[in-house]
């Protein structure tokens, strides 16, 4: 895989695309997309190369989450959250846990999920509170996770839980098949990404032995902070800059066929350019924040850190701005979901709340842009 992006572009158009809209309508998981997903090699495209992934990293992470996401958000973001979670296992899994689940990728098309916020923690999915009792190598965990994204489909979701350490957490791979793990599959009602299948996780004396814990005893802080968020964080800035750039696909094609009696199209009218062009350049600038914050991020650049916060709001309000602008563009059409602006505007709409939300992040910028202590 030399050009993600336009691999990415492509595998979209040929793989996501015949399912996105039926993904919404049913609120269907893109089970097909992913089936082709690990056919085709995304799957594995950070797992390291001498278990026979293409080891690559964040730069083209972003590039494979915002080539989707120019197609279908939902797909986008699912992607994105196996990216995520495989990234702490590349960075902090022990030998036994990669092979099993490198082999699982690579040869089985199996695929990760993030299974970290709760009811009560909400957007601070950093303080988990589920329950766990140690008892020599083994762990028994209780409690509730609120909303997993691709749940039931996923095979190993990574779970953070309270170490037996003071204060300290733990990343834990928690398989589909544990007994004990249960999904409420029902209580997915998602205003919009309805593929994903982010449902509530029940966690009933599920037991582990400690080579399900990710790295060190309390050492999930660590991996939260360095390995999880900057790949999480750029990662949805790409989906919602993605979102936003396909808003404007849609939008200005649609403005450009769009014929009145006389003749003209809706895009001769100078109110409507104003309108796409603002929806262009705000969608182009969130796609180069995005790629430049990954860069950024790669390279171990000084600001990484502000410069991947602020892509991370700024494509989440964009996506918003541009959707609200596209549908006053799209008319009666896209009120009656004639296109397909609405979806994405609801889809748009968990970029602000999706943890940690963009106030805490806008919060978190101004604290790193002052040198001051996150959280
Ligand atoms: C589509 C979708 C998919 C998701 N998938 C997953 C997943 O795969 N895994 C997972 O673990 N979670 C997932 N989540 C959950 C998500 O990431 C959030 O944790 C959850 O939605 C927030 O919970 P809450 O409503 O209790 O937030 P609350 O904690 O109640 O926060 C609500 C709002 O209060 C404000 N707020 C709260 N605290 C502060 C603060 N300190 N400073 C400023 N403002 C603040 C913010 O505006 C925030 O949006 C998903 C959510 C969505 C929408």
């Amino acid at each position: 895989m030399n050009n993600i992006y336009q691999e990415g572009k492509d595998f979209a158009k040929s793989y996501i695309l015949p399912y996105t809209e039926l993904a919404d309508k049913e609120s269907r998981f893109p089970e097909e997309s992913f089936q082709k997903l690990g056919e085709k090699g995304f799957l594995k495209l950070l797992v390291p190369e001498e278990f026979g992934g293409y080891g690559k990293g964040l730069v083209e992470h972003t590039q494979a989450c915002l080539a989707f996401a120019e197609t279908c958000s939902t797909t986008a973001l699912c992607y994105m959250m196996h990216n995520v979670a495989l990234m702490c296992i590349n960075t902090y899994g022990s030998d036994e846990l990669k092979k099993k689940i490198y082999t699982d990728i690579v040869e089985n098309g199996k695929f990760m999920a993030l299974a970290y916020s709760e009811i009560g923690t909400g957007t601070h999915f950093y303080k988990p509170e589920v329950n766990v009792e140690v008892n020599g190598e083994n762990s028994t965990f209780n409690g509730r996770k609120s909303m997993v994204t691709s749940g039931t489909h996923a095979s190993y979701y990574l779970l953070l839980a309270p170490s037996v350490e003071e204060g300290k957490i733990n990343n834990w791979v928690f398989p589909l098949d544990s007994k004990g793990l249960t999904f409420e599959m029902s209580n997915w009602n998602g205003l919009g990404m309805r593929g994903n299948s982010s449902c509530p996780m029940n966690i009933d004396n599920v037991t582990l032995d400690s080579s399900y814990r990710v790295g060190p005893e309390g050492s999930g802080q660590e991996q939260v902070f360095n390995v999880v968020a900057p790949f999480f964080i750029t990662g949805l800035a790409a989906v919602y800059s993605g979102t936003a750039m396909h808003m404007f696909n849609v939008i200005s094609n649609y403005a450009a066929e769009r014929k009145y009696p006389d003749g003209s199209t809706l895009s001769n009218i100078e109110t409507v350019q104003i309108h796409i062009g603002q929806i262009y350049k705000n969608a182009a600038a969130a796609r180069a924040m995005t790629v430049d914050a990954a860069n950024a991020g790669a390279n171990g650049e000084s600001d990484a850190l502000a410069k991947i916060l602020a892509a991370r709001v700024f494509a989440s309000e964009t996506a918003i701005e541009c959707g609200t602008l596209a549908m006053r563009v799209g008319g009666g059409k896209a009120y009656n979901k004639a296109l397909p602006i609405e979806r994405l505007l609801r889809d748009s709409y968990a970029g602000q709340v999706m943890a940690p939300s963009t106030d805490v992040l806008t919060v978190w910028l101004g604290k790193a842009l002052t040198g001051q202590m996150i959280p």
